[in-house]
């Protein structure tokens, strides 16, 4: 998912949509924004993207507020419905709050197990709706001492939003998985998971938010604490792989820049003879590149991808699939036609992906397909909002690599190792390097109450 907020600023409705929108590839499954202006709090939420989620003419529904916050959804935990579509807003006796959240908490089931015996009613399957109800009930009348009480409770990886009748809260988890930026606009601060949403809109980066970091912005302007205490830093590698925008820098690190590098060690770690290298697009495209340059084998656009294929495409049938009906990618005959071709990716995760591309390059009439992969295969599930599906869809779980090759059917077959993968961000002590590959190494940051008989409640 993603999420941003925006404080004290006169077009602060638009502006939130004009940041989804940048932030869309982050989740196309709903959208929403919330607005405040000191006393009466307005939402448009809906499914799809965000200019079907919200239709321009309903934007003056937002009201003229000075603050929002806004989401884009991409479904792991709950279903794909209208009642999960974020901000989720609420009012309380002591006002109104609306909250929006990137990531996955791991003990949510446990917590509203929890809840719901003692009394409280949820209107979503979402992760996130805990968190309002861990506010509603903390102890404290302070708002931001209830988010502190509340926070401390939940584990797992988040980004969280969360606005009130006179505050924006941003919140960073202690291990900083899933990331977040903060921004400035004229007077007025902003937060968004990606820097490229303060790029569309205008706002200078200021910083990244740092894991465990709670950012308050008001009409006094901004102050910044601590709620959780020191943790492991374990920034989502696959941010940089796959998920981010190529434009956007994350902790310090542009991710254009990252998968070129991760190209160029892939080059070395597994080389081979060929007469172009072809990414797969869009996310591809910059290993490719980095392949390429080091390897010095001529960079080429061999695959085109349609850009006007929404979420709600038509799927071919299969007869005309086996046809070769091909609506999202096609591969351009002229520049394969004869070629020994280096074909790079940036994950297999199912496998689904691979397999057809090389059949396509083949009937292009490719002589060789090399497959090279910029990440180490993915043998462990995402309990942190990335979907990378169950243990038994992820087909490095349970085949070697070798029986990937003959399943995708290319003549090679090599992933980016992860040690290699980590040096792409300058690590040469690859053990202490403040990232998440729990799903290429089995090893998580945190619990993961994989087996929810064995959680405790209470
Ligand atoms: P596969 O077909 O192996 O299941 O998926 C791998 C392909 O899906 C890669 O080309 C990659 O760009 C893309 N991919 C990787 N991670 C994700 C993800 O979390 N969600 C989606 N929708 N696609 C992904
Ligand atoms: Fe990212 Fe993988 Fe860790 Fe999930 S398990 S947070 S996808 S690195
Ligand atoms: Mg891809």
């Amino acid at each position: 998912c993603g999420v941003f907020g925006i404080f004290g600023h006169e077009n602060a409705a638009e502006l939130t949509y004009f940041a989804l929108i940048a932030l869309q590839h982050r989740g196309q499954e709903s959208a929403g924004i919330a607005t405040i202006d000191g006393k009466t709090l307005y939402h448009q939420r809906g499914m799809g993207l965000v200019t079907e989620a919200i239709p321009s003419e309903h934007m003056s529904r937002l009201g003229r507020g000075h603050a929002g916050i806004g989401h884009v959804r991409y479904s792991t935990s709950g279903g794909s419905q209208l009642l999960n579509a974020q901000p989720l807003v609420f009012n309380f006796q002591r006002g109104n709050l609306a909250l929006a959240h990137n990531g996955n908490l791991v003990n949510a089931f446990q917590l509203r197990s929890f809840l719901e015996r003692r009394g409280a009613i949820f209107q979503s399957t979402s992760d996130t709706e805990v968190v309002a109800h861990l506010i509603a009930r903390a102890d404290s009348n302070d708002m931001q001492e209830s988010i502190r009480e509340s926070l401390s409770i939940v584990k797992g990886a988040y980004a969280f939003v969360i606005l009130t009748d006179d505050k924006l809260y941003a919140m960073r988890d202690a291990n900083g998985l899933r990331p977040m930026v903060l921004g400035q606009i004229g007077g007025a601060y902003c937060v968004a998971s990606e820097s490229c949403a303060f790029d569309t809109i205008g706002a200078e980066f200021v910083r990244d938010i740092e894991p465990g970091e709670m950012v308050v912005i008001s009409k006094d302007g901004i102050e910044s604490t601590r709620f959780a205490g020191q943790a492991k830093k374990a920034l989502c590698t696959f941010e940089y792989i796959y998920f981010a925008r190529p434009d956007s820098d994350i902790d310090g690190f542009n991710v254009h820049n990252v998968r070129k590098e991760f190209g160029r060690l892939l080059s070395r770690e597994h080389p081979i003879e060929a007469d172009v290298v072809i990414g797969v697009p869009d996310s591809s495209i910059s290993s490719a590149i980095g392949y390429a340059e080091e390897s010095g084998i001529p960079y080429e656009i061999g695959l085109i991808k349609n850009r006007y294929i929404g979420r709600t495409f038509i799927q071919p049938s299969q007869e005309l699939r086996a046809r070769g009906v091909r609506l999202k990618l096609n591969a351009v005959r002229r520049i394969v036609e004869g070629k020994r071709v280096v074909l790079i990716d940036d994950s297999i995760v199912r496998g689904t992906t691979s397999g057809r591309i090389v059949t396509m390059l083949r009937e292009a009439g490719a002589l060789e397909v090399h497959v090279r992969i910029a990440s180490p295969p993915v043998t462990h599930s995402c309990f942190y909002g990335i979907d990378t599906s169950t243990r038994e869809e992820l087909i490095a779980s349970r085949k070697s690599v070798e029986e990937i090759r003959e399943y995708i059917g290319a003549e090679s077959l090599e992933f980016l190792s992860e040690p290699t993968m980590m040096k792409a961000f300058g690590f040469e002590d690859t053990s202490d390097h403040g990232h998440c590959n729990a799903c290429f190494t089995g090893k998580y940051p945190t619990e993961i109450y994989e087996d929810l008989s064995k959680m405790i409640l209470g």
